[in-house]
């Protein structure tokens, strides 16, 4: 392990392995900021089912690692959330597991290959390592739901039947013990992003998570939490949303509203420069483009590091 890392490891801490029903675990990373989120998986009798893998290889390996600290039994199936690097990256380290994602997200992986966006994410002293990466995108689809088992434990994966964090949100339902594996539709102390999602779709989703009625989320990024955290997911979509609609009526764009506006309450969040991605996504659905329709991602990005200082943005992965 190199300096970096150990540097790394001191300062956010190790990753928790939380047991959030009989058998069922989260494995939180700290501090859940770009590129470093959240995965479980689901230790059967006959075989263990795991909820999406992580951005590194060094990362994705340490959390099978922590997987065998629980189980011997073999990983016959990962479940990806979405189609993001972070959540993604690591499939390959599963093999010969089946990979299961919605439809969107084979899609989105085959076209965008294993992208971690060059320049534009950096450690505060070093490029990140990424590891030896191998493009692995889901082998089987569905579009709308999908119940998986390992010995007694069932799983219900729901797509979240429209956009939001991006067009291809699935969650984990565990009906025997309400446990609900939101991926980044949920954000705990983070602040959400949906660039390549939809801001309307984002609060119809909260609804739609809170109809769960879970005792336990699992979010993408952050601490393991309940349902009072969309109370403040669904405040933040509102004020993305007002503020973009502000900025059109002044006739100013994206980054200019992101540096005028106050963030209030959200400004303790982390990664508080997705504001102006989210606000890049919000006009355009003000001026009538669609959920999750295309969008020039490049320019939203640039205008995040121009917002960040000129500066990559802080990746600690
Ligand atoms: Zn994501």
């Amino acid at each position: 392990m190199s300096a970096y890392h150990d540097h790394d490891h001191a300062e956010l801490g190790p990753p928790v392995l939380q047991e959030v029903a009989e058998n069922v675990f989260a494995y939180i990373q700290p501090d859940g900021t770009w590129w470093i989120n959240n995965t479980g998986f689901l230790a059967g009798s006959d075989g263990v089912i795991a909820v999406d893998t992580c951005a590194t290889e060094r990362r994705t390996k340490l959390f099978l690692e922590h997987v065998r600290y629980v189980t011997d039994q073999p990983l016959r199936m990962l479940v990806n959330t979405h189609h993001h690097g972070d959540h993604t990256h690591g499939n390959y380290l599963t093999y010969p597991a089946t990979i299961i994602g919605h439809e969107n997200c084979r899609e989105l992986i085959v076209q965008s290959g294993l992208s971690h966006y060059p320049g534009v994410f950096e450690g505060p002293d070093h490029p990140v390592d990424w590891g030896d990466l191998q493009l692995a995108p889901p082998t089987l689809t569905f579009t709308d739901n999908l119940t998986v088992h390992a010995g007694d434990l069932r799983a219900e994966l729901h797509y979240i039947g429209n956009p939001a964090h991006t067009t291809n949100d699935v969650v984990v339902w565990l009906p025997d013990s309400q446990v609900l594996f939101t991926g980044d539709l949920v954000f705990n102390q983070g602040t959400p992003f949906v660039l390549m999602g939809s801001v309307s779709g984002s609060l119809r989703a909260i609804e739609k998570v809170r109809q769960f009625a879970p005792k336990v989320i699992v979010p993408g990024h952050g601490p393991v939490c309940d349902i009072a955290v969309l109370d403040q997911l669904a405040r933040y979509y509102r004020f993305v949303a007002d503020t973009a609609f502000a900025a059109e009526e002044a006739g100013v764009g994206a980054l200019e509203a992101a540096r005028s506006v106050d963030l209030g309450e959200f400004a303790e969040l982390s990664d508080p420069e997705r504001i102006v991605g989210n606000l890049h996504r919000a006009l355009f659905e003000l001026r009538g483009g669609p959920e999750g329709g295309t969008i020039d991602i490049v320019a939203a990005i640039g205008d995040m590091i121009t917002f960040n200082g000129g500066r990559p943005l802080r990746c600690l992965a």
